[in-house]
């Protein structure tokens, strides 16, 4: 007998909710505007409280809403902008595709995120952001970072694409530095039915221009100030987001509830920690996009958990700095020694809120199988 443990389950989301989706739907046809206006602007408002955040611009997806900041901050040809080389692609092509160039800083030993201590060294005078990424969900260390680009002058930008709703003391991610964003892909945390994006600020004059490059960077119709591009969201991402962010908080505890299952039967194992090693516990801010273990025998324990109807995967198998599209940064293999481990090591287990404690079980006893064999 063989329970199938599913790495996403995208239909549970959108079951309970369908008629109150048609509804959405049916509200937007009979407007005809399908692109931004009041179901974006009803969007934005509900966000923008719910991450008490004073300006949040809904766009074309998470990577549009990196461009919008780096564009609106006039980030462009000569400019550096610091990143980890340990995350989704879009967080560097992005400060390529300005014009700036993408600096790499390690990651932190047994962690995910960019390492703070190691960020000194590589800035310059050239240096004009620091892009913090809060990966799997997991707010990276804000405090160091935010402390940095102070003492420096320069930005801290938040890709929050994986952490909505991830709290600090110092706030919702993505609404700390100087802008942020997340992104609605339909397997994040907050789903659309397509591409969809936030990008967030609490500068009010850089929201300004945030809303102009959004729209073609126009200030009014036909009168362009700025070169901006297409990075409107559609209404009806906008009227499904709004219907699911009802659920979102429910859905976050119930990935906060899974994870805390994963880490006490995790505990109880015992497996040596050289070997195999869950993610640090973290659960009052972390969201839980992902919850990410190590393996040293990651890709024979993917196999043996695939074998057995138990769905995974790894973010990410290969680093940014060794990406061929990055080739002309000159990089090479043990430039970011922690980052390559991390992308031999790490694998994605079922945390959907969609899934039952009894399939979280039944992940860990495959896993205990593993180990035991
Ligand atoms: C998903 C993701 C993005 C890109 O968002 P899209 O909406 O797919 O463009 C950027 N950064 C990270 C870390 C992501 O996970």
């Amino acid at each position: 007998m063989s329970l199938e443990v599913p790495f996403i389950d995208l239909a549970w989301e959108n079951r309970a909710l369908l008629p109150e989706i048609r509804e959405a739907f049916e509200r937007v046809f009979a407007s005809n505007a399908f692109v931004l206006g009041p179901e974006v602007e009803a969007l934005e408002a509900e966000l923008a409280k719910r991450l008490n955040a004073p300006s949040v611009l809904g766009c074309s997806s998470g990577t549009d809403a990196e461009l919008i900041a780096l564009m609106a901050l006039g980030i462009g040809p000569g400019d550096e902008v610091i990143t980890t080389p340990f995350t989704f692609v879009s967080t560097a092509t992005c400060i390529v595709r300005v014009g700036a160039s993408p600096v790499f800083v390690d990651i932190e030993p047994n962690g995910f995120h960019i390492d703070a201590s190691k960020i000194t060294q590589v800035i310059g005078p050239r240096t004009r952001a620091i892009i913090a990424v809060h990966l799997y969900g997991q707010p990276a260390d804000i405090d160091a970072l935010l402390e940095i680009s102070q003492r420096f002058q320069i930005h801290l930008l938040e890709d929050a694409a994986q952490s909505i709703l991830a709290n600090t003391h110092r706030g919702m991610t993505g609404t700390i530095g100087t802008a942020g964003w997340i992104s609605f892909y339909p397997t994040k945390n907050l789903g659309a039915f397509g591409d969809a994006g936030l990008v967030i600020t609490r500068d009010p004059d850089l929201a300004k221009t945030m809303k102009m490059i959004r729209n073609h960077g126009a200030i009014e119709r036909y009168e362009h100030l700025h070169v901006g591009g297409n990075f409107r969201m559609d209404a009806l991402q906008a009227a499904v987001l709004r219907v699911k962010l009802r659920k979102l908080e429910e859905w976050t505890a119930k990935r906060r509830k899974l994870a805390s299952l994963y880490d006490t039967f995790f505990a109880e194992l015992g497996i040596d920690p050289e070997r195999f090693r869950p993610p640090p516990r973290l659960r009052e801010t972390h969201v839980y996009h992902q919850y990410v273990v190590r393996s040293t025998e990651r890709d024979a324990l993917r196999l043996f958990l695939a074998e057995r109807g138990i769905a995974t995967d790894i973010h990410y198998p290969k680093p940014l700095h060794l990406q061929p599209c990055f080739a002309r940064l000159g990089h090479k293999p043990l430039d970011f020694p922690e980052a390559e481990r991390a992308s031999r090591e790490v694998l994605a287990l079922p945390i959907h809120p969609s899934l039952s404690e009894a399939q979280i079980e039944r992940v860990v006893s495959a896993i205990a199988d593993f180990y035991r064999g």
